[in-house]
C-alpha cells in the first residue's frame, strides 16, 4: 500500500515537472507563456470551489461559472495551439486580448472595478508586460481603463479618485513591467554575443592546441628519423673497424675497409651538417648573411663546377643562364647550396641524356630551373620529396645515397628569400626543379612592386 502511494507521488512529481518544463521543441520565447497555462489551471481549480462559499446571487454565480468554463476552454486551446502553431503566440496580442476579456469579466462578476477584485488587473498587466513588452502591455491597460470608464458611465457617471489612481498606476505598472522585459532582452543579447565570442576563442584555442600537438609529433618523428639515419653509417663504421683489427696482415683488405670507413664517415658528416641546417633554419636560428647577389655570376660558378662532373658521367650539359640577371637580395652561399643540391640530384638520378640549367627573368621574378632526363618522380611523390628524410622511387639503382634532407633544406632556404621551389616530373621522362625569386626591390621599379 505504502509503496503504491510512493510510486503515485513520484509519478505525480515527474508529470508536474514535465508539464512545467514544457515540450522540448517549444520555442524558448514561449517558456513563460507555457508556464502561465499551469498557473491558470491553479487559478481555475482554486476559484471553482471558492465561488461556492462566496454566497453569490444565483445569476452572478452562473455568470462566474461561465467565465470559469471560458477560462478552461481558453487554457486547453492555448496549450494545444502553442505546440502546433507557436507563430500565433509570437506577438502576444492574442493572449493579451483573451486575458483582458477574461479578467475584466472576472472583475465585473466579483463586484466591479471598485471592488478588491480589480487587484488582479495589476497581476495580469505585469505578466503581459514581462512576457511581451510595451505594445501588449499598453493595449491591455487601455482595454482595462476603457472598460473601467464604461462601467462608471453605465452605473453612475462618476469618475472618482479611485478610477484615476487605478488607471494611472495600471499604466505605470504596465510600462515598468515592459521596461524590465526590455532590460532582460538586452542582457540576453549581450550574453549571446559574449557566448559567440567565447565559442570563437575556444575554437581558436582548440586549433592552436592541435597545431602544437602536430608540431610535437613532427619533432618526435624528426628525432626518431635522425637517430635512425645516424645509426646506419655508425654501425658499418664500427663493424668494419672491428674486422680491420683482425685483418692486420692483408693490406688490400685493410685498404678496402678503410675506404668504406672513410665514405661512411663522410656520409655521417653530411648528415649531421644537414640536420644542423634544417634545425637552425626551422628554429629561426640560422645566421643569414643577406646581401645583393649577382645571380648570373652565381649560376655560372655552379655551372663551371658541375660541367666536368656531367661530362665524366657521359651527360650533355646545357647552360642557358642569361647574362646580367637582375640582382637578388639574399645569402649567396645558401643560394649556391640550393643550386648545387639540385644539380647534384640531377646528376645522381640521370643515367643518360641532358641536364639543363636555366636562368631567366619572368615578370618581377628570376626563374632558375634545373632539368634532367633522368628517372623522374611519380606524381604522388611530388610533394613528399620535399619532406624530411623522404627518398622515393627505385632505391635499387645503386646511386650514392643522400640524406633525404637536401630538398627540405632547399625549400626552406628559398622560402627565406621569399621565393618558391616547385617540381614538375614524370617517371621515365625526367624532372624539372624550378626556383622563383623576387627581384630586389631597390633595383627594379619599387612603386610598381608595391602596387
Ligand atoms: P637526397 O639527399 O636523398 O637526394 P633530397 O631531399 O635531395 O634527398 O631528395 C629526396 C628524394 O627526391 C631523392 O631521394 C629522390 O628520390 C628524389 N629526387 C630528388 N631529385 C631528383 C631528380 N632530379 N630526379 C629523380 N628523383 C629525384
Amino acid at each position: 500500500m505504502k509503496r503504491h502511494t510512493f510510486r503515485l507521488l513520484a509519478w505525480l512529481r515527474r508529470t508536474l515537472a514535465a508539464e512545467w518544463q514544457g515540450p522540448p521543441d517549444l520555442p524558448r520565447a514561449l517558456t513563460m507563456e507555457w508556464r502561465l497555462v499551469t498557473v491558470r489551471w491553479v487559478g481555475i481549480i482554486s476559484v471553482g470551489p471558492a465561488l461556492l462559499v462566496m454566497h453569490l446571487p444565483q445569476d452572478r454565480l452562473l455568470f462566474a461559472y461561465s467565465i470559469l468554463a471560458f477560462a478552461t476552454a481558453y487554457n486547453v486551446a492555448t496549450r494545444w495551439y502553442m505546440q502546433r502553431r507557436p507563430d500565433l503566440f509570437a506577438s502576444g496580442y492574442i493572449t493579451t486580448a483573451a486575458d483582458s476579456i477574461l479578467n475584466t469579466a472576472m472583475v465585473l462578476v466579483g463586484g466591479g472595478f471598485d471592488s478588491p477584485f480589480s487587484y488582479i488587473l495589476f497581476t495580469v498587466t505585469i505578466s503581459v508586460g514581462m512576457r511581451y513588452g510595451y505594445g501588449p502591455a499598453l493595449a491591455m491597460t487601455l482595454f482595462f481603463t476603457a472598460t473601467d470608464a464604461l462601467e462608471s458611465l453605465v452605473t453612475d457617471y462618476s469618475f472618482g479618485a479611485s478610477f484615476a489612481f487605478r488607471s494611472g498606476f495600471l499604466m505605470i505598472t504596465g510600462l515598468l513591467a515592459a521596461y524590465l522585459r526590455s532590460l532582460t532582452d538586452s542582457a540576453e543579447v549581450a550574453l549571446q554575443d559574449r557566448l559567440v565570442e567565447l565559442q570563437r576563442l575556444y575554437s581558436d584555442l582548440a586549433m592552436a592546441h592541435q597545431e602544437l600537438l602536430s608540431l610535437d609529433e613532427a619533432k618526435t618523428n624528426f628525432l626518431a628519423n635522425v637517430s635512425h639515419e645516424l645509426r646506419t653509417p655508425l654501425t658499418s663504421i664500427r663493424a668494419f673497424s672491428e674486422i680491420l683489427l683482425n685483418y692486420q696482415d692483408d693490406e688490400a683488405t685493410q685498404r678496402e675497409f678503410l675506404e668504406i670507413i672513410t665514405t661512411e664517415s663522410d656520409r655521417l658528416t653530411r648528415l649531421v651538417n644537414d640536420v644542423l641546417d634544417v634545425t637552425k633554419i626551422e628554429s629561426g636560428q640560422m645566421d643569414w648573411r643577406d646581401d645583393t647577389i649577382d645571380l648570373s655570376a652565381l649560376l655560372e660558378q655552379c655551372a663551371r663546377t658541375f660541367a666536368p662532373l656531367f661530362e665524366q658521367a657521359g651527360l650533355i650539359f646545357r647552360n642557358q643562364v642569361k647574362p646580367n640577371l637582375p640582382p637578388i637580395m639574399g645569402d649567396h652561399d645558401r643560394l649556391q647550396q640550393v643550386i648545387q643540391n639540385l644539380l647534384n640530384n640531377a646528376l645522381k638520378f640521370t643515367s643518360d641524356g641532358t641536364i639543363t640549367l636555366r636562368g631567366v627573368v619572368d615578370a618581377d621574378e628570376v626563374l632558375i630551373a634545373v632539368s634532367d632526363t633522368g628517372v623522374g618522380i611519380e606524381e604522388r611523390d611530388h610533394e613528399r620529396v620535399f619532406d624530411k628524410f623522404q627518398q622515393v622511387g627505385d632505391t635499387l639503382t645503386g646511386k650514392p645515397k643522400g640524406t633525404g634532407l637536401g630538398l627540405t633544406i632547399c625549400r626552406d632556404i628559398i622560402a627565406h628569400h621569399g621565393g618558391t621551389l616547385t617540381l614538375e616530373s614524370q617517371p621515365g621522362t625526367g624532372s624539372t626543379f624550378t626556383v622563383r625569386l623576387p627581384i630586389a626591390q631597390t633595383h627594379s621599379a619599387p612603386l610598381e612592386l608595391a602596387a
